[in-house]
């Protein structure tokens, strides 16, 4: 970092929404910087998500939830196609185990109507039977919603960034922004561990602490409000029990917990929903789990818990009056707050990148398209080859051939290229090619994918990390 570092924009915070808004300018003639606190891109709220692309019934009518959400709905496939991403419209059910509640799926069918959300209707009996043979015949009816899809969001959080650096934007990694004040010619100075940066127009998409950056402003105009989600894994082997995304009827605060089948081929379940004061609790809990269980086994009841590989927790960044805030400061030109991004806020993400642009230019950014931006991000996926491709690519580079991760069969060769492409930690290199993430996590094939580190990276095992930080797989000293 050099004290001329002066970019046009700089966005804090590289969750999907900061690199969303990064990839997004990263169309235009701007020198921008994204800056991140954490050790990779996505590692923050981002990360730890159900990964559903909502349809945008759940939000009321005139919110930016519902605005943003549906907009952003429609979005995904041409975002996803372009990243190299996997989404999967697989579409959802709201389901109603009780009479009294059909009048629900009916509010719901016309809250999404007026949201413009394409193709509600209501299915039973054999209808809903059909489509979803192990729903309890104590469903008396749902909501069918074919918008809905499932995306996984490391990885699509990572190819934005990605896709933006390779559009010129420069990423700035390990970079905790601690203070950030104005000059008189209305530059913002933005402090950080490593150095001062200076930008025009500064982007505040920091989540769980985008309260925390406005207040270095001196602006105190809202609280985020933690609110935590614990989600449950299932093992692959039982990716048959749903095809849909199976929403309970929803409650005030939360869309309920959900059983997913996840893009990559599992099931997940969950999350909960409790609002907590530390921004840092990522615990799993008996408590959770077992809430989570009783109410999807109402809905599913062939759900088993001895079927759980791995658990994990999401905090949601809630505003106090529940829509997102999306505006530029009343107290500092060209100082932009983007906060209470909690659910649908990854769906929303492409959609509130194209608003923050649009604020950006009303605060007098110029935006002047540039020629050589590159939409299409690319790179191998092994296991989506065809026999013969992967042939060829094995005689080319014989690491294809050697697979280190049994359980989701992934290559040597992957993981070098994950390392090309920016991973710095064993959670960077799982998150981009899914080594770890099978039944075993990551039992056979975490020593094997740090010796791959340290010989790529040049650097000796005990300083390699599982996310950053303090996180050192090994202490002490290796030979
Ligand atoms: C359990 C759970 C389930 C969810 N399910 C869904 C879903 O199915 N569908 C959906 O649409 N949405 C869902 N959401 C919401 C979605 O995950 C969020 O809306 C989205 O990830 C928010 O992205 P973000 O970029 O705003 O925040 P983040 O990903 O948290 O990014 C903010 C970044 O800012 C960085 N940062 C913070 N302070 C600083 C600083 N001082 N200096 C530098 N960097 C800083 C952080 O490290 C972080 O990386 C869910 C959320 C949870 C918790």
């Amino acid at each position: 970092m050099k004290k001329t570092d002066i970019f046009d924009v700089i966005i804090i915070g590289a969750g999907v929404v900061g690199s969303c808004i990064a990839r997004f300018l990263s169309r235009y003639k701007l020198n921008i910087a994204l800056v991140e606190k954490e050790a990779e891109v996505g590692f923050g709220t981002s990360k730890a998500n159900s990964g559903v692309i909502h349809a945008g019934f759940h939000d009321r009518p005139g919110t930016l939830k519902a605005n943003l959400c549906v907009t952003g709905n429609s979005m995904f496939d041409k975002l996803c196609e372009e990243l190299n991403v996997p989404f999967k419209r697989c579409g959802a059910l709201v389901v109603a185990l009780e009479n009294k509640e059909l009048k629900i799926l009916e509010k719901l069918k016309a809250q999404g109507e007026k949201n413009k959300v394409p193709g509600l209707k209501i299915i039973r009996d054999d209808d809903l039977f059909q489509i979803e043979p192990n729903l309890t015949r104590r469903v008396k009816a749902a909501l069918y919603s074919p918008t809905v899809g499932v995306v996984s969001p490391y990885e699509l959080t990572m190819a934005l960034a990605e896709n933006a650096k390779q559009n010129g934007v420069r990423i700035l990694l390990d970079t905790e922004v601690k203070d950030v004040t104005f000059q008189d010619n209305g530059a913002k100075v933005v402090k950080t561990q490593k150095g001062v940066l200076f930008a025009k127009y500064l982007v505040n998409a920091a989540g769980l602490f985008a309260d925390e950056i406005a207040r270095m402003t001196g602006d105190n105009g809202f609280t985020i409000v933690p609110r935590k989600g614990e989600e449950y894994i299932l093992d692959k082997k039982r990716k048959e029990l749903v095809k849909h995304v199976i929403f309970p009827i929803p409650q005030r605060q939360t869309k309920g917990v959900l059983i997913i089948p996840t893009v990559d081929g599992n099931i997940m379940i969950g999350p909960t929903s409790q609002v907590i004061d530390d921004k840092f609790d990522l615990n799993t809990t008996g408590k959770g789990l077992q809430m989570i269980l009783e109410k999807v086994r109402k809905i599913v009841p062939a759900i088993n818990d001895r079927d759980i590989i791995a658990s994990f927790a999401g905090l949601r960044a809630s505003s106090e009056g529940g829509d997102f805030i999306i505006q530029p400061s009343a107290k500092i030109r060209g100082f932009i707050n983007i906060a209470g991004i909690d659910s649908p806020g990854l769906t929303a993400a492409p959609a509130i990148a194209m608003m923050v642009a649009e604020i950006l230019k009303g605060e007098g950014l110029k935006l002047v398209q540039k020629d050589s931006y590159q939409p299409s991000y690319r790179w191998i996926k092994f296991r989506e080859l065809s026999p013969e491709q992967k042939e060829e690519l094995i005689k080319k580079d014989k690491r294809y051939g050697n697979v280190v991760c049994r359980c989701e069969n992934v290559t040597e060769g992957e993981i070098v290229d994950a390392i090309k492409r920016g991973a710095r930690t064993l959670d960077g290199i799982k998150f981009r090619t899914r080594a770890g993430m099978g039944r075993c996590q990551g039992g056979f094939c975490t020593p094997r994918i740090m010796r791959i580190m340290m010989n790529e990276l040049n650097i000796p095992l005990e300083k390699i990390t599982k996310r950053g930080r303090k996180s050192n797989i090994l202490w002490g000293k290796t030979k």
